[in-house]
């Protein structure tokens, strides 16, 4: 790789070149620059953050045609967010003491395939999550993991909200749980985080009747990494924005912008809520909104096209490499980047898939390639946060070190 100078030079800390996709713990995707020259002019004025929230939420709401929208410090505490406004609502009471529940409807009903890692951010402002359904997907009997009727069933006086983990292949249909939820009550939290592109989708979860949904900022549409948005229900996000906002402030002076909280609905003023701790500084918040405003003019044909030719580019590059089989994968409906998927052959090449993938990973640059389906011998190579030149570097640092 040609020396190209950076601030992780200066701190001594080994940069990554990224085969793997837009993952967290390797600092996900690369702001768009433009987001960044506004995170820095953001930074030279002060602003009430009540005003800035205010017209994100304007913002937001034109991008997903959602009635009101916020910006979080992440997909994950939009989801937090989210659980705390269905369980609290206009209630400063209960805002006070979240996560302490007693005598709230706390439960959120949440079919067990949706369940994920990320679902402990519903948990966190005092939540129970009552899974239902079943894991059979592998009898043949047909089982459809959860049907409609055990969501019916699963309502009570006790629910708080319904959860609901969008992807391609999650059931049953958004629309149909929505209908279920709305005959009760009920809203729908749906975690869209990493449903981007489609730029159709920002949409498309509000149109299907979800009360709340939470995007990832630092993901595709390249924002900063501690951003996120929730779009929604215009009473939910007032009640999201008066437990995250600080607005402890005198009484006599209290004056939040209109359009984000009506204070004739407060008997007072919010305290420091739960999401406090999850706070959002102006710069975040105008880096989230530049990005965003790009993500919506960018041509997403193009950039499909463009990664799904690297991809043939890298699958090309490590076809003749001994002891390695590789194909394609994805580039369709359900996903819509291709990749490669590299098969280790141990007993031809000089060492197996662990091997190689711990290996790449301890070099400078370090090399993060797709590690897991490591109990197959296999590896990926994802084309989307790769530069044409780090994609030749991976090709030849694979072949180096399985020759
Ligand atoms: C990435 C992801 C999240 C978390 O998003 P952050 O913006 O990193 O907080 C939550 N849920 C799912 C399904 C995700 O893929």
């Amino acid at each position: 790789m040609p020396d190209k100078a950076t601030i992780y030079d200066d701190l001594e800390v080994p940069t990554v070149i990224n085969a793997t996709g837009t993952k967290t713990r390797i600092s996900g995707s690369l702001m768009r620059e433009e987001a960044a020259d506004a995170m820095r002019d953001a930074s030279r004025s002060f602003v009430r953050i009540s005003d800035l929230q205010q017209r994100a939420s304007e913002l937001v709401a034109e991008a997903t045609s959602a009635d009101a929208g916020y910006v979080t410090s992440g997909a994950s505490a939009a989801l937090s967010m989210a659980a705390a406004a269905c369980l609290s609502g206009d209630d400063l009471e209960v805002m006070a003491r979240l996560p302490d529940t007693e005598g709230v409807a706390d439960e959120i009903v949440m079919p067990r395939t949706h369940r994920n890692g990320y679902d402990h951010a519903l948990r966190l402002p005092g939540a129970t999550i009552v899974d239902i359904g079943t894991n059979d997907h592998h009898l043949g009997t047909g089982s459809e993991n959860v049907e409609p009727w055990e969501i019916e069933a699963a309502i009570t006086n006790d629910t708080a909200a319904i959860a609901y983990m969008e992807k391609p292949y999650t059931q049953p249909p958004l629309e149909t749980v929505c209908e279920i939820a709305h005959d009760h009550d009920v809203p729908v939290i749906v975690d869209a985080a990493a449903e981007l592109p489609p730029a159709e989708n920002l949409s498309r979860f509000v149109e299907q009747g979800a009360d709340l949904v939470a995007f990832s900022g630092g993901k595709a549409i390249r924002g900063p990494q501690s951003t996120g948005i929730l779009a929604g229900d215009e009473e939910l996000i007032r009640s999201v924005a008066c437990q995250h906002l600080d607005m402890h402030a005198a009484d006599a002076v209290y004056d939040p912008p209109a359009d984000l909280i009506t204070t004739d609905e407060l008997p007072g003023v919010p305290r420091q809520g739960i999401g406090r701790s999850m706070k959002v500084g102006k710069e975040e918040i105008v880096g989230l909104i530049r990005a965003l405003e790009l993500f919506l003019k960018e041509d997403h044909g193009d950039c499909l096209r463009k990664w799904n030719e690297r991809a043939e580019h890298l699958a090309a590059g490590l076809a003749d490499i001994t002891g390695l089989e590789t194909q394609l994968e994805g580039g369709d409906k359900t996903d819509a980047v291709a990749q490669v998927v590299a098969t280790v052959d141990s007993d031809r090449a000089a060492t197996d898939a662990t091997r190689l993938v711990e290996s790449l990973r301890r070099e400078t640059p370090r090399v993060f390639v797709g590690a897991d389906r490591l109990d197959a011998e296999e590896f990926t190579v994802n084309p989307m946060c790769l530069t044409d030149e780090e994609a030749d570097y991976v090709v030849d640092r694979i072949r180096a070190t399985l020759s």
